[in-house]
């Protein structure tokens, strides 16, 4: 433990700033939005909306004015110079009929009545500008940089009235405001309480950390994982959610514990998000909050290293906890001594004590992809099992073959005979073949450039389906175009799509002439007809191409399944 400072603080008093309407006042606000105009905000503004109604981050009660956005990003402190590091703002595009102290209704995706906002600032900002001084980097490798290209130009900003928080349905126990946690731990009789911060699933060394963190202050811990937007490709909040009830249950000592779910849509934005982050829970009820290495981190910028170095956030927080009324506990790397089967610091391992781990790649490569269940030293079973059944091996992951080529050129034959080596195998099959897809789901559509995208589009919509729940999609079409075979590439998911280019020559094709329809185009019976009188764009870079003049339907089907049992999708 390399904590500077473990002095016992009670759970932060203080208001809490709270934009609802009283229950009798929804019907007249209601009645006065049908009047107004309207904006509908993006997913992370209803996020920041959520936390900003049931004061979460206060002192801050609104979207921020440009004195606020400018001063915020300079020195981190509001207008009024509260300390605050993160911009909250709400960026819209022109919104027509928005007038200067006239109100707006704000409306979800759905376009859901929130409330109404009256809008005393319409500002333009800066995207560089606010990137850089706030993350410290224009990359766009930072996950937000690239979104905020996305974001409207002008800040609106202005006093808000607003009507409920947005009704969610799953984990619905676990959903409490800043209200209801202070509650809960005035409730449990919580003194010291610290917060742990999180967004991935919780393992041994979590757990240990969290463990000692709340022995040290002879407290309770808040168990906070944020379930709103959190880094693109991080394990989904359902699964995690699903981890961390399980050892609430089983791991943590009751009555010691409180989980509860945060809203937030993080910036990852390092240093200032880990200040950010102790700000939230001190308006939880939080005495103490811990911050380990890499600390809400974005990654690995364009040139290969790291935004923010492993401990700024920490010298960050360290030198604010004053002013902010809550006590960091600092933490450094929990590492595994298999030869003592238990955690310790980084710092205070013994040097020449052997240390075993497991990293974020290896676990989804060696273990989860393999079908490999995680070791009980590094996560309980329980939680391994709750992976494995959300990241099941590959074998057990779905796939996408993709056959194109001429009509006649053996994509359906081949399909057919791998179906049944992949049933031999114990793989779930649908076959998406072009000529009985259009005969149902793509009825009607003929041969026009416009229907044959649409056509290709649909089938890739449904293989993209069978993949994502598992199961393996043989799809037979002549599929002529380049473009859009890889916008169907793309549906799928690269990593689960296998085109197979059926190379067979014009000439074959004709002399086979197994349903008759060269004949006619030739006749001119049948127009744009594929090879004749409308291109086919060969691929460029298929992960297979078949000969069908060499090698026999059989021999071929084979060399697709070898293929995938190469690539793990068969066992
Ligand atoms: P597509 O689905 O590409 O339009 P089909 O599989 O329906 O083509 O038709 C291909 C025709 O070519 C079948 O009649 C098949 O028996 C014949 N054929 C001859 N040699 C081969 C081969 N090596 N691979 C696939 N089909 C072949
Ligand atoms: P696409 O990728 O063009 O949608 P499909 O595999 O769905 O291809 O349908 C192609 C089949 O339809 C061919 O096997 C052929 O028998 C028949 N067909 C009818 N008219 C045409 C045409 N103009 N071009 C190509 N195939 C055609």
């Amino acid at each position: 433990m390399t904590t500077s400072r473990t002095g016992l603080v009670s759970p932060v008093g203080g208001t809490l700033v709270d934009l609802f309407v009283p229950v009798e006042a929804r019907a007249e606000l209601r009645a006065h939005a049908t009047r107004l105009p309207s904006v509908q905000i993006s997913e992370r503004a209803l996020y920041d909306l959520e936390l900003l109604a049931t004061g979460a981050f206060s002192p801050l009660d609104r979207f921020m004015s440009r004195r606020d956005h400018e001063r915020v990003l300079g020195e981190m402190r509001l207008a009024g110079g509260q300390l605050f590091p993160i911009p909250v703002t709400l960026p819209v595009n022109r919104v027509p009929g928005l007038r200067l102290d006239g109100d707006i209704a704000l409306r979800d995706a759905h376009n859901e009545l929130l409330g109404v906002m009256t809008v005393e600032e319409a500002y333009d900002w800066d995207r560089g500008e606010t990137a850089q001084q706030m993350l410290g980097t224009r990359d766009v490798r930072h996950p937000l940089v690239a979104e905020m290209e996305r974001w409207g130009e002008v800040n609106l900003s202005g006093r808000a009235r607003l009507l409920a928080p947005p009704l969610r349905h799953d984990f619905r126990d676990l959903r409490l405001t800043p209200a209801e946690v202070r509650a809960r731990l005035t409730e449990a009789g919580a003194v010291n309480v610290v917060a742990f911060q999180t967004r991935n699933p919780l393992h041994r060394a979590h757990e240990e950390l969290t463990r000692r963190a709340a022995d040290l202050i002879k407290g309770t811990l808040l168990l906070h994982p944020v379930v709103g937007m959190t880094k693109p490709g991080d394990v989904d909040y359902y699964t995690r959610v699903r981890t961390y009830k399980v050892l609430v249950e089983r791991y943590y000592e009751p009555g010691r514990v409180v989980l509860a779910l945060l809203n937030l849509a993080m910036r990852m934005a390092g240093p200032r998000e880990a200040l950010w982050h102790a700000l939230i829970r001190r308006n939880h009820g939080a005495s103490h909050f811990i911050v380990g290495r890499d600390h809400a981190s974005p990654g690995l910028d364009s040139a290969g290293k790291p935004f923010y170095g492993a401990y700024d956030a920490q010298e960050l927080v360290g030198r604010h906890q004053e002013e902010l009324g809550i006590t960091m506990l600092p933490f450094g790397e929990m590492m595994y001594l298999p030869d003592e089967a238990r955690y310790e610091e980084a710092s205070r391992v013994p040097k020449q004590a052997r240390t075993a781990s497991i990293s974020g790649t290896q676990v989804r490569e060696e273990f989860l992809n393999a079908g490999v269940k995680l070791p009980d030293w590094f996560t309980r079973p329980e939680v391994a099992q709750i992976l494995m059944d959300t990241y099941p091996a590959r074998h057990r992951q779905g796939v996408c073959v993709w056959f194109t080529g001429l009509s006649g050129a053996g994509k359906s034959t081949t399909a057919e005979i791998l179906t049944t080596l992949l049933l031999e195998r114990g793989r779930n099959i649908t076959v998406l073949d072009g000529d009985v897809v259009r005969t149902n789901l793509s009825k009607g559509l003929g041969f026009s450039k416009e229907d044959r995208d649409t056509n290709i589009r649909r089938i890739g919509f449904v293989a993209a389906e069978i993949v994502r729940h598992g199961g393996v999609a043989l799809c037979a079409a002549v599929s002529p175009y380049r473009v859009t075979r890889d916008e169907v590439r793309h549906m799928v998911g690269a990593d689960h799509f296998v085109e197979v280019f059926v190379d067979t020559p014009l000439e074959e094709c004709e002399r086979r002439d197994s349903k008759g329809v060269y004949a006619k185009a030739r006749r001119g019976e049948i127009k744009g007809f594929t090879g004749i009188d409308d291109p086919y764009e060969a691929p460029e870079h298929p992960e297979i191409t078949l000969d069908t003049l060499v090698s026999t339907p059989d021999a071929n089907a084979r060399r697709v399944l070898e293929y995938l049992e190469g690539q793990g999708f068969v066992r």
